[in-house]
């Protein structure tokens, strides 16, 4: 790890509805969502004084507390006037942006009615999530042993804390045999998301991408649809199967964090880092940095 931890740092954190100062952004140990996850947050990156796509992440930020089952005592503006307030104190142009909403600590045990919701907004500067070389090259991923949870099993459409349990050990797993990331399959064996970030396949000029029906229908993976679409790319949204991996000749990853990062394997199966690519790479960083969403 380079640089100050996270909690050590100069700059202001936005809690509870007003600006603190970085290292007084702070929460007692008997909190509810430190013992049982009651915890929801988002990730967004600002481009030039705008952050992308703000409205649809305070949006989700908003709806994954809902599916939680707690209500973030904050309007979608009022989210959206405290992100780009905490990025102006900050004196940030480009950066990251972290929303979290918690349950408080009024209450011990599973049951959480009495506790109290709170929301926190972090920004800091961070680069290519996977690094510059990984652009170039492309990434290397291995197949994680942990499956995505079927929609019966886990609120799988709320950005929650507890469903990365799977994605921080699939990664360190992915790590430890020397990989960058890691595939998920999800509970029927089909070809999920990696850890962190949507997935896209390109066979014959056409690009396929599984049905997010277990997994978070990603805004990155949303927008980079449009610029494909724009580009008079066909976008096929369907089961993927990963016996079909080798069939496929460009792969690249999205989020808000990992932008579009091209793939160059997936466990025993190669793809190229190809014109489409990297055209759609080009194609989202200009948007992003024009400030508007598509
Ligand atoms: N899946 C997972 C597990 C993620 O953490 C993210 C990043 N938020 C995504 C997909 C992509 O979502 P988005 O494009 O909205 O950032």
């Amino acid at each position: 790890m380079n640089g100050p931890t996270f909690d050590d740092r100069d700059g202001f954190i936005w809690f509870d509805g007003a600006l603190r100062p970085w290292r007084d952004a702070n929460i007692h140990i008997l909190t509810h969502a430190m013992h049982y996850a009651s915890a929801v947050f988002e990730g967004q990156r600002c481009y030039g004084g705008k952050v992308f796509a703000l409205e649809q992440h305070s949006q989700r930020l908003i709806e994954s507390a809902r599916l939680l089952g707690f209500e973030i005592p904050w309007t979608r503006e009022q989210i959206d006037a405290a992100t780009n307030e905490t990025v102006a104190a900050n004196g940030l142009t480009d950066c990251y942006v972290r929303p979290i909403a918690w349950r408080g600590s009024e209450q011990m045990g599973v049951a959480a009615q009495l506790t109290k919701p709170h929301l926190a907004i972090a920004c800091w500067e961070w680069g290519a999530y996977f690094g510059e070389e990984a652009l170039r090259k492309g990434l290397r991923l291995n197949v994680a042993q942990w499956r995505r949870p079927a929609p019966y099993t886990a609120p799988t459409r709320s950005k929650a804390a507890g469903l990365y349990m799977i994605c921080t050990l699939s990664k360190h797993a992915a790590a430890d045999a020397g990989y960058d990331d890691a595939l998920m399959l999800d509970w029927r064996g089909q070809v999920a998301e990696a850890t962190g970030a949507n997935i896209f396949f390109l066979k014959d000029g056409v690009l396929h991408t599984p049905t997010p029906d277990c997994f978070l229908n990603g805004i990155t993976r949303r927008t980079v649809m449009g610029l494909a679409r724009q580009r008079g790319v066909e976008i096929v949204e369907r089961a993927i199967w990963p016996e079909e991996l080798e069939t496929f000749q460009q792969a690249f990853l999205t989020g808000s964090a990992a932008e579009v990062t091209p793939l160059a394997e997936i466990g025993p199966w190669r793809f190229e880092v190809g014109d489409l690519t990297r055209q759609l790479a080009a194609d989202y960083a200009a948007l992003v940095r024009g400030g508007n969403t598509l």
